[in-house]
């Protein structure tokens, strides 16, 4: 299946490679959404908040270094991958067992990622790890890996974690997820409702205004794709549905409200 099959890197290349792909698409996605929320209809999160210019900055500078920390754990786990280095046999690589090892990834992460931020809030290392993110409370897209050096190690080993232990049939499973993974975060922190009506409540799927909460209240909405571990957990936003609902149906009422307060 040369089709589902990356090519041989060495690991240096494929850091690289990550790091290329990953700051191309956080410049572009964040250039874009920037010039598209000039003009969108769609309903600001944080109605008469805007995030001071000192602020986008300073997550600008912090996302260029901490992508690098990023790639360096996903070049890591697509070379073990590709290597062999791995605990488990890897499956034949079909559209199949790639697709059903994409979606496992995707619960695992979800899975990861809500505990370790859990674990990151409490209050023996919210500041020392985590309060840089947060200094962002009305986030925008240019936010999303504005992150410490400890707060990347511990949210993104998971990549090497999973080559390690899931028979994936193929590397390719790791770059599409965290493409996905950066598309997404990205969107999480645009400020704008661009999650469409695939998040609707009650899809299990998270809104945007899912992370927006997050950082708006601190202590709710931890994991960052999925609703599933904050119903679980009780940690979900109490007024989650109403106001993803709102902000998705009528996002007119939204933009007038915005253009009534300036
Ligand atoms: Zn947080
Ligand atoms: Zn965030």
């Amino acid at each position: 299946m040369n089709g589902l099959t990356l090519m041989n890197l060495t690991f240096f290349q494929w850091w690289l490679s990550c790091y290329t792909i990953l700051i191309s698409l956080y410049f572009s996605l964040s250039w874009f959404i920037s010039n598209d929320i000039k003009t969108t209809r769609l309903a600001k999160i944080q109605k008469d908040k805007e995030l001071k210019l000192e602020l986008v900055k300073r997550d600008i500078k912090q996302s260029v270094k901490s992508l690098l920390l990023i790639s360096f754990f996903v070049g890591s786990a697509i070379w073990l991958n590709q290597e062999g280095f791995t605990v488990v046999s890897a499956w034949e690589p079909s559209i199949l067992s790639f697709v059903l090892w994409l979606l496992v990834s995707m619960f695992l992460y979800d899975t990861w990622f809500y505990w370790v931020h859990r674990i990151i809030h409490t209050k023996r290392f919210y500041r020392r790890i985590h309060l840089w993110h947060h200094r962002s409370k009305s986030p925008v897209v240019w936010s999303n890996n504005s992150d410490t050096l400890l707060d990347g190690v511990l949210t993104q080993s998971y990549w090497v974690f999973a080559a390690l232990v899931l028979p994936m049939p193929t590397a390719l499973v790791i770059l599409v997820h965290k493409i996905y993974d950066q598309v997404t975060g990205m969107l999480g922190h645009a400020g704008y409702e661009y999650g469409g009506m695939l998040t609707l409540p009650p899809s299990p799927f998270a809104a945007v205004t899912f992370h927006d909460q997050h950082h708006e209240h601190f202590t709710c909405n931890y994991a960052t794709q999925f609703l599933f571990w904050d119903k679980l957990m009780g940690t979900l936003h109490p007024d989650y549905n109403d106001v993803t609902a709102r902000n998705l149906k009528s996002p007119q009422q939204s933009t007038q409200d915005k253009i009534e307060n300036t």
